[in-house]
């Protein structure tokens, strides 16, 4: 949140679209077998012999997917790829190659572009995927980043969000709502700062929530476990916009209803406190936060017992006939029609 004064600050103008280019990506190493010709020509060449790919693309921009006040570019770098990363994975993919593409206003030096690509590089290399392309280009006001990934998939591998069948198991991993608390925090010491910037706030209880919201990561590891378990989901999508925006999508698309019961919802005890703390209720969080970059998926009774033991997974409820509508059933066992609310861009 604070500016060092002292920062070297480089005009993007001294080096020109090109040297701009080279500067950032000279570090780039191509890992995958895949990738024939990577940056540096018009196109990059990709081989996949004979598997299906998957491509997929998001855009984020200043002022309405991020606020550079306290989100540092590094992170934000390393958040843009996990975002596509997941979606890679919620196809039951792996990544292989991504490009990025930003457009940057004179107000950046290359120092934040640096940083930016740091992030980038960061995720690149821990996720294994190879870096092959992108554009630059400048923008009036603020910082726009566009990055598409590209992944493969083993023959019948794919999991749509549509083939969700009734008497399926509705599962998820990790935990949720923690991304939401940590722009709570977030949002409030910024406000804090604003009227004195020289409050130095205690962020240590808040570590996780932070972490969650800053540094997310895309569950890479979920797709191998269940390949190792042997339980291939019916239907799978990941949860960036909230549980219950992601539970419709994939119950209208796979014309199913389903019972969601409140108590089983995995929180964390930090989300539980921080909840508290904030006066809000922790399911609403868990329902409407997004950003966990969790797997949301279903599967046959028959591969419960292949998931059961495993910490990493959560039987949330199970899917019902479309007539039966979709629901959360609470603690005190009321029927409450689930609705979406996810992320309001459009209306702020
Ligand atoms: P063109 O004029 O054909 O669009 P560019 O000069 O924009 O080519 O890009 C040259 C090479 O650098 C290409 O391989 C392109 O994919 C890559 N590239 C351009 N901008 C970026 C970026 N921001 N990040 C990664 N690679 C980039
Ligand atoms: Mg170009």
């Amino acid at each position: 949140m604070i500016e060092d004064k002292n920062q070297q600050r480089t005009q993007l103008s001294d080096l020109g679209e090109f040297g701009l280019i080279d500067h950032l990506t000279k570090n780039f190493k191509i890992k995958q077998a895949s990738t024939v010709k990577g940056i540096g020509d018009d196109a990059a060449v990709l081989n996949f012999k004979n598997k299906k790919i998957v491509v997929t693309t998001d855009l984020l921009v200043e002022g309405v997917h991020f606020d550079l006040t306290y989100v540092p570019l590094k992170h934000l770098g390393y958040k843009a790829v996990i975002v596509n990363l997941s979606d890679v994975f919620a196809m039951n993919a792996t990544a292989t190659q991504i490009t990025v593409s930003i457009a940057v206003s004179n107000r950046f030096p290359l120092e934040a572009l640096e940083a930016l690509y740091a992030g980038i590089e960061t995720a690149a290399t821990i996720y294994n995927v190879d870096v092959v392309g992108g554009d630059t280009t400048s923008s009036n006001k603020g910082l726009l980043i566009s990055i598409t990934a590209i992944g493969t998939l083993e023959p019948n591998d794919e999991v749509y969000r549509n083939s969700a069948k009734p008497n399926d198991l509705l599962v998820v991993t990790g935990d949720l709502g923690a991304a939401y608390m940590g722009l709570q925090i977030l949002e409030r010491e910024k406000e804090v700062y604003k009227v004195n910037p020289n409050n130095q706030p205690d962020l240590e209880p808040y570590t996780y929530l932070i972490e969650r919201q800053l540094k997310p990561e895309a569950r890479q590891d979920i797709i191998k476990l269940l390949k190792d378990l042997k339980v291939k989901p019916s239907s799978m999508i990941d949860i960036s916009d909230g549980l219950s925006s992601e539970i419709i999508h994939l119950c209208t698309q796979s014309q199913v209803g389903c019972d969601l019961y409140e108590e089983k919802i995995p929180l964390d005890p930090a989300v539980i406190s921080s909840c508290e703390e904030f006066n809000i209720d922790s399911t609403t969080v868990a329902l409407n936060g997004g950003e966990d970059y969790e797997l949301l998926f279903t599967i046959s009774q028959d591969d419960y017992p292949k998931i059961k033991a495993n910490p990493n997974f959560t039987v949330i409820g199970y899917i019902k006939e479309k007539e039966a509508g979709l629901h959360l059933v609470t603690r005190a066992d009321n029927r409450i029609p689930i609705t979406a609310q996810g992320w309001k861009n459009f209306n702020d």
